[in-house]
């Protein structure tokens, strides 16, 4: 995103609506100005570096420019997706862009700065743009609001190979202004986890899937988002009004009084749907014949439980622990994090609460846990270390948490859940650890639940689904996470963009395995919950019904939609869809059953 550029802007043509589209994470309309997301200041060293170092220091400024590139290059394939007014605006920038990091006189500038100047690749790149950015300025002519375009956008390519030299930890959202849509190329989970929802209109991002754990964080805030919106940002520009539709999955730039109206009116009807929702509260969530279901919520942050409260939840289905090690510099000891425990215990006021340990690794980074990661950069991160498969590898952290949900355990209902569990000798490893820590603090009197806090497992590997009647044995419950089932299942990331098509939770391969493991539970008489993101969707609730799912966990705002799904239909009706649906091709005729069609 470039600065709000006056000139530009008077010319006309930045003033035309543009309509872009990305996956609906979150549904509300957001009306207001964009924000940009900024980056934190970009730190880096400018004293000389050694002439023996030329040659490894340009080296790391090609690998960040070959970078950039490709970047830039998968930017570029995916404007085809785009209407084509936004595709004729943003192609040519990015072949300006592409162009500049050709043996462009920025990077021949650069290359020069570190071999003849002796300075390190970061300050090589920046300085050397700003040189040129004001070389540009300089000129003089009519096309004022051009030259100021032109050297943006050398700054904005400097940028961009800055930040692949230097890896930053965390955004600054600081100078937010109330009201305003958080603009971000992609938000990792920790950024999102720092955004508080009374600031912000929405979110939009460029990158990012449905599912991943981004949208997961920005669900619970209930904030309107559109995530994986290609070309967005190419177009937008700090302070541009915009209109966010979370639910429909599109964005108006610069819109139009009548879009705007258009978008005022379905905020007002929205209210209104919002009102007879929260008559929901007081009704039980239960079929037209009466068969009940639990509706339980995911909780990624304390800050969430008034939310949570408010939703009508019984209980907390997934904690999601991960998120407490987030965004600091040193890890929560046994102290804070019994503390963390006990107050969302408290909170919940003996409903049960269903914690997990530590899921990190994957898209999950914990910056605090950089150190216990593997040393070698992994391929494929989401299928290398992540979970419990970390969790055994350090098991000092796993016997902390352990020991903190312990001791939290004496203010109420608690169950502790393994992520990631593939197989059974994961569980039996964890419940020698677990054995362990419960008799260590028996030993010591510190006060606990009088009977051992059960200790279940995700189930949310296809691993994990097909074994579900062995693992049954070892398990105390089971809770299915349909995010990473789907995933691993279909071989498609989670985070893969809107118009990929390959990561559907609707697919009946994932259908068959959520009913294996209900199946493998029920014969086990194990308790069995369903706890991804497929849990939120109404549309899916009397299907996940008949496939035997009676307790459902979700970002707390979707109770009451569920609900209402669920009262809607007889348990009669369910168990006939699901038949029906376990026996379709693909995931658009289950889709079509679901639609009634
Ligand atoms: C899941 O995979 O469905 C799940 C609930 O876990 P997470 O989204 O945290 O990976
Ligand atoms: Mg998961």
């Amino acid at each position: 995103m470039r600065p709000t550029d006056a000139g530009v802007a008077a010319t006309g043509s930045r003033r035309r609506e543009m309509r872009f589209s990305g996956h609906p994470i979150s549904p509300g309309i957001g009306i207001g100005p964009l924000y940009e997301a900024t980056e934190p200041e970009l730190n880096f060293q400018h004293k000389k570096i050694a002439a023996a170092d030329i040659a490894a220091e340009t080296a790391r400024l090609e690998d960040a420019i070959a970078l950039s590139r490709k970047q830039l290059i998968k930017l570029k394939s995916k404007l085809a997706s785009l209407p084509e007014q936004s595709q004729t605006e943003i192609d040519p920038l990015i072949d300006a862009y592409l162009h500049m990091l050709g043996n462009s006189r920025l990077v021949r500038g650069a290359r020069l700065r570190i071999s003849d100047m002796l300075l390190g690749p970061e300050a090589a790149v920046m300085e050397e743009a700003e040189a040129q950015a004001e070389a540009i300025l300089a000129l003089t002519g009519s096309d004022k609001a051009g030259r100021l375009r032109r050297a943006e956008e050398v700054r904005e390519i400097a940028r961009r190979v800055l930040r692949n030299l230097t890896r930053l930890p965390f955004r600054n959202f600081t100078e937010l202004k109330p009201g305003t849509i958080l603009a971000a190329e992609s938000l990792r989970p920790a950024d999102a986890a720092l955004i508080q929802p009374s600031n912000f209109a929405g979110v939009i991002t460029a990158e990012g899937g449905a599912d991943g754990h981004t949208a997961v964080m920005l669900r619970a805030l209930g904030l309107p988002a559109v995530l994986g919106a290609t070309g967005v940002l190419e177009a937008a520009r700090p302070g541009m009004l915009a209109i966010i539709d979370g639910e429909a999955g599109t964005i108006i730039l610069n819109p139009s009084p009548k879009s705007l109206a258009a978008a005022h009116a379905r905020l007002a009807e929205r209210a209104r749907n919002q009102r007879t929702l929260a008559r929901l509260l007081r009704v039980p969530a239960e079929t037209s014949d009466h068969v009940k279901v639990d509706l339980q919520a995911n909780l990624e942050l304390p800050f969430e439980l008034p939310m949570i409260a408010e939703s009508g939840a019984h209980g907390i289905g997934l904690m999601r622990s991960e998120f407490i090690f987030m965004n600091r510099e040193t890890l929560p000891d046994e102290d804070t994090q019994t503390a963390i425990y006990r107050d969302i215990i408290e909170a919940m006021d003996g409903d049960p609460v269903t914690i997990r340990v530590l899921d990190w690794g994957s898209d999950k980074e914990v910056e605090a846990l950089a150190d216990y990661t593997p040393d070698t950069a992994e391929a494929n991160p989401a299928l290398g270390l992540r979970g419990i498969r970390l969790l055994l590898r350090h098991p000092e952290l796993f016997e902390t948490q352990l020991a903190a949900i312990l001791r939290a355990s004496a203010a109420g209902p608690v169950r502790i859940m393994l992520p990631m569990v593939g197989f059974k000798s994961e569980i039996t490893a964890a419940w020698e650890i677990y054995d362990r820590v419960w008799r260590r603090l028996k030993r010591r009197n510190i006060r606990m639940a009088e009977a051992r806090p059960p200790l279940g497992i995700m189930i949310e590997t296809p691993a994990a689904a097909l074994a579900a009647r062995h693992l049954a044995k070892h398990a105390e419950f089971f809770a299915i996470g349909t995010n990473d089932l789907t995933m691993y299942t279909l071989a498609a990331d989670r985070s893969l963009p809107v118009g990929s098509k390959l990561y559907d939770p609707f697919e009946p391969t994932i259908l068959r395995l959520i009913y294996e493991t209900v199946v493998a539970a029920t014969a086990a008489k194990i308790p069995v919950s369903l706890c991804g993101e497929l849990a939120s969707r109404p549309e899916a609730t009397p299907l996940l019904f008949g496939l035997g799912i009676r307790q459902f966990s979700m970002h707390g705002n979707a109770i009451p939609r569920v609900k209402r799904a669920i009262r809607a239909v007889s348990s009669t009706q369910c168990l006939q869809l699901a038949a029906t649906a376990l026996e379709l091709p693909d995931a658009d005729s289950v889709r079509t059953l679901l639609a009634g069609d």
